[in-house]
């Protein structure tokens, strides 16, 4: 799929959250919230739900959490734009008040399209709601700043979860924002982490060259050998790194970080 392909695919998800009913969040609200940011990102923030600013404008995290999210992702050297920005339901809960349980089913099958549309390698949850989707039965105080493999029912096919705290949590209590900082600092290593194994299980499935079934065409002459085909995370990009990480030994395995390797785009 091409950048303008999933930028389309993502227009055509939130044009029908921008009129959808099938929750009673509809009735209240004045701006449904599909999500924002670059179709090509490999990492996928998910909140909880719109707040009263979202509501409004009907942009997610614009409120004083999306200044503080846009804060902390610029702390590890990536800019807001550089990611896509999401929540588990598209619709203002009146009051602030937390997405119940059927409203949060009924709107599932939005977030899972645009996963399936972006499929990234990191999805980060913010926030217990978002966290009970990606990490079911687990406890935000126990997980955050972690990160384990998504479920591909989720929408996200091949991709790590990397669980934090919803930004209001320091917005409450400012002493919890070095918990924050702390926890996105990691994000950078869970990025890496995520694109070595994208790479591994997709080697993984490339069936060895005398293992391939014969073309039914006619086999190029020896003295014409047929090109190697370029993989996929080669080809370039206006918005992937400029700098790969080094497939060998890295920070990954106790030394630092090099702060090239970090960058996202
Ligand atoms: Fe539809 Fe989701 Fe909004 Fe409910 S919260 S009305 S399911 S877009």
């Amino acid at each position: 799929m091409t950048d303008a392909e999933r930028g389309a695919a993502l227009e055509v998800i939130a044009d029908e959250v921008r009129v959808c009913t099938r929750c009673r969040l509809h009735e209240t609200r004045a701006k449904a919230v599909p999500g924002e940011g670059n179709p090509d990102t490999e990492v996928v923030f998910v909140g909880e739900g719109p707040g009263r600013d979202e509501n409004q404008a009907g942009r997610p995290f614009v409120g004083a959490s999306g200044r503080l999210l846009t804060e902390l992702i610029e702390s590890i050297g990536w800019q807001r734009d550089d990611v896509f920005i999401t929540n588990v339901v598209k619709c203002w809960p009146p009051g602030n008040r937390d997405p119940q349980p059927d409203e949060i089913a009924a709107c599932a099958p939005f977030l899972e399209r645009q996963l399936a549309v972006l499929d990234p390698a990191v999805v980060v949850t913010a926030g217990k709601h978002s966290l009970s989707v990606f990490m079911p039965g687990e406890r935000i105080g126990r997980v955050h700043g972690t990160s384990r493999p998504a479920d591909p029912a989720t929408g996200a096919r091949d991709a790590l979860v990397f669980a934090m705290y919803h930004p209001a949590f320091a917005l409450y209590d400012g002493s919890n924002r070095s918990t924050l900082e702390t926890d996105i600092g990691g994000l950078p290593e869970t990025l890496l982490a995520a694109r070595d194994r994208r790479a591994d299980r997709a080697a993984a499935t490339e069936p060895p060259a005398a293992a391939r079934p014969a073309a039914d065409t006619e086999p190029p002459a020896a003295s014409d050998p047929e090109p190697a085909a370029e993989p996929a995370a080669a080809a370039p990009s206006t918005f992937h790194p400029v700098v790969e990480p080094d497939p060998g030994p890295s920070f990954l395995v106790g030394t630092e970080p090099d702060a090239d390797q970090l960058t996202l785009f």
